[in-house]
């Protein structure tokens, strides 16, 4: 569990953006548990402003991933560079944690929660000047939630919670954002607040990472999908990437690919948060 006031990115400092560089590159990254790889070999570069949706099935290395990329967790081996600068926490990124990783019982309320995305831009010990509150109100007007600035974040329904994170990274002015399985446990209608609040922050130009377990919203929603089993077993289109054969690899028994006249649908029966 973490406290909200100790999710990682906000220790993050102002770092140097090479012209011309990805906006993330990783280089053969592997990372380790007591010794145990949970991920091998990484290498990919995203496009600044692109959305791509990470699949795999429960203990593929999403969450290991993110936290690699966030800084949260040393690789055991690689490189992992952000717009040409690296290693190190970088302010530019924001990583949203499993809901299920975070106390919600912690007595914040939201507009103090969206705060916290300004401490790395403020210093630990400054306080907050009118810039910084401008930012906090007018992020949680991008996510619609303005009118829920005074409540506690643990009366929230799920998908309001998750949008106050994301007006955290706004206020954060993060260029990438890591989102770990934000549509996990979020009824149809906030799952399209979301998307809307995605296509928002795609006009806005912010590069962003999810993990899911749905694939079939991968495929419709994102520019690209990164199927991950440990290793990287595909990252590209969809059409490309969720092959049979590739799919069959990943995810063993637990998938069905399901013809249904004008498309695919794909059935697989992990699901979510342990
Ligand atoms: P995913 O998010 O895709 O479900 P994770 O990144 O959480 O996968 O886990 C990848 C692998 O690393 C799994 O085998 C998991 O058991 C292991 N793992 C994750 N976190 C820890 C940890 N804190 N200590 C030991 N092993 C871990
Ligand atoms: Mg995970």
């Amino acid at each position: 569990m973490q406290n909200l006031r100790q999710i990682p990115s906000l220790m993050g400092k102002p770092q140097p953006h090479l012209a011309g560089e990805p906006i993330l590159a990783l280089r053969d990254v592997s990372a380790r548990y007591n010794g145990r790889f949970a991920l091998q070999d990484i290498s990919f570069d995203l496009i600044a402003g692109e959305q791509v949706a990470v699949v795999g099935p429960n203990g593929a290395g999403k969450s290991t991933l993110f936290k690699v990329i966030a800084g949260v967790l040393p690789s055991s081996g690689g490189e992992v560079t952000v717009a040409g600068s690296g290693p190190g926490k970088h302010i530019c990124i924001a990583y949203v944690p499993q809901r299920s990783q975070v106390d919600w019982t912690f007595p914040v309320d939201v507009a103090d929660v969206v705060m916290m995305g300004r401490i790395g831009r403020l210093g630990l010990f400054r306080r907050p000047k009118r810039l910084d509150w401008d930012y906090v109100h007018q992020s949680l007007a991008v996510v619609g939630m303005s009118e829920f600035a005074e409540r506690q974040i643990g009366e929230l329904s799920g998908g309001q919670q998750q949008r106050v994170f994301i007006a955290r990274a706004l206020a954060q002015e993060a260029e990438l954002m890591l989102m770990d399985e934000p549509l996990t446990g979020l009824d149809v209608r906030s799952q399209e607040d979301i998307f809307a609040v995605l296509d928002e922050l795609r006009a806005r130009g912010v590069t962003v990472m999810i993990a899911t377990h749905d694939l079939n919203l991968a495929a419709e929603r994102f520019d690209r999908v990164m199927l991950l089993n440990g290793r990287l077993l595909g990252f590209g289109r969809s059409e490309t990437v969720f092959t049979s054969e590739r799919l069959l690899s990943a995810y063993g028994g637990h998938i069905r690919m399901l013809d249904t006249g004008d498309g695919t649908l794909i059935v697989n029966d992990t699901c979510c948060d342990p």
